[in-house]
């Protein structure tokens, strides 16, 4: 007997023909003898117009009731399912997060499951029912509907999968699989048959949203297998495995980006022990995540700039925090751009192979394209350029990395 969850994505939700296409691929599996969980999104669009709805009721909405509010794109969508596949004749009942229930922390937004009770969800799939379960929403404490952050069905179907013992855990989109870069972007992007836990996680993290970071590392630490794959054919898609089961190993396995960046530069901060921690443990009190850091070597042994980045969600708030402590800091002057983005190579053959930042560095400077900070890991190398330049870097490293369909 295998046990699956399948995921359906807003555009494989996004209205009652594709509800009822989607309704179809969990017929083929209840046909094959599978236990089935389904885990569905808002329909495409809701969720963003329900989050516009609550910000006309004023800025800074009460996230307890952002929450209830953006949660119910899926509950619509769960109802809608099980009622496309009692008329297809299967046996199916839809759960809300608290109905499992999905427990969470009380950080509303972005919340952390903490548990998940399995018991009448694994008697009922025992019991040859198909349980179809609203995505992104848990209970926190005091019995609050919490959402898990944007693409946080991901999660979901992750967690459930894990939980209840699952053989696999399903993720149908509106692309066949994880290509070696957004193939909306690189038209020659191509379809990678497995990727590893780690480059899915990195990828993810550094914009490559196919699938939600957290729901990858939660993968990645319950060793849950999971497929990407599109509810629009019925070609295999990419796994997300260990490394020791992919046999050729790519030295670059994908490119990913993110304009969700901004940078901020301090002129002349005091070159001295101490200030470091002065500048970054008030942006962390408040919740401000600190990505890439440059700082320069002072030629007068006094003072140096130092240049670091920002979500640009968190530009404003950031910006703030520093000019508030400049007389602690001590610094001359602070410029900031939102016009940057972040272009990354990722591949576990980085590891053992020489020359990847260099093939990168050259790629780059060939179009022209000025780097403005390197960071970088075992497993990726990170660069912010210009925002404009980003399309013509994300193609110009992708050829250079020979990952060009032919
Ligand atoms: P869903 O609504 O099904 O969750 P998402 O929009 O969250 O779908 O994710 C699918 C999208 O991810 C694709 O349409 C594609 O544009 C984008 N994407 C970004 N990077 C990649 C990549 N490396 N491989 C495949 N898709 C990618
Ligand atoms: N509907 C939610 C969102 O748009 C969750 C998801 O689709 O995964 O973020
Ligand atoms: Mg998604």
């Amino acid at each position: 007997m295998t046990r699956i969850v399948q995921k359906f994505g807003g555009t494989s939700v996004a209205d009652v023909d594709r509800i009822k296409n989607a309704a179809l691929k969990v017929k083929a599996a209840v046909d094959r003898g599978d236990q089935v969980v389904v885990v569905v999104s808002a329909m495409a669009g809701v969720t963003n117009s329900l989050v516009d709805l609550t910000q006309k009721m004023g800025p800074l909405p009460d996230a307890r009731e952002y929450d209830a509010v953006v949660s119910t794109g899926e509950q619509v969508n769960a109802g809608l399912m099980a009622l496309a596949l009692q008329a297809l004749g299967i046996q199916a009942r839809s759960w809300m997060g608290w109905q499992i229930a999905i427990q969470t922390d009380g950080v509303h937004g972005k919340a952390r499951i903490t548990g998940i009770d399995t018991q009448e969800l694994d008697h009922r799939l025992n019991g040859g029912e198909v349980a179809v379960v609203a995505g992104f929403q848990g209970m926190g404490p005091r019995s609050r509907i919490t959402t898990l952050g944007r693409g946080g069905s991901d999660l979901t179907a992750v967690a459930l999968a894990g939980a209840l013992g699952a053989d696999r855990c399903d993720i149908y989109t509106d692309v066949d699989g994880v290509y070696t870069t957004d193939p909306r972007i690189v038209p020659k992007a191509r379809k990678l048959n497995k990727v590893t836990y780690e480059e899915m996680l990195e990828m993810a993290s550094l914009g490559s949203k196919v699938l939600q970071t957290r729901s990858v590392e939660l993968a990645m630490n319950h060793k849950v297998r999971v497929q990407v794959l599109s509810s629009f054919s019925d070609v295999p898609g990419t796994f997300i495995v260990s490394e020791d089961e992919v046999v050729e190993k790519q030295i670059v396995s994908g490119i990913s980006h993110s304009r969700d960046e901004a940078k901020i530069t301090l002129l002349r901060v005091a070159d001295r022990p101490g200030v470091a921690a002065k500048i970054f443990g008030p942006l962390s009190d408040a919740s401000v995540n600190v990505d890439m850091i440059v700082q320069n070597v002072s030629e007068d042994g006094k003072a140096t700039d130092l240049t670091f980045t920002v979500g640009r969600a968190d530009l404003d708030a950031a910006v703030k925090v520093l000019t508030d402590n400049r007389n602690d800091i001590g610094y001359e002057r602070l410029t900031s751009d939102r016009a940057v983005a972040k272009v990354s190579v990722v591949g576990v053959g980085m590891r053992s192979h020489a020359g990847v930042a260099q093939r990168m560095f050259q790629a780059l400077a060939e179009k022209g394209i000025n780097i403005q900070v390197i960071s970088t890991s075992e497993i990726k190398i990170s660069v912010l350029v210009a925002e404009d330049y980003t399309e013509l870097a994300v193609r110009a490293l992708h050829t250079a990395y020979g990952l060009d369909a032919e």
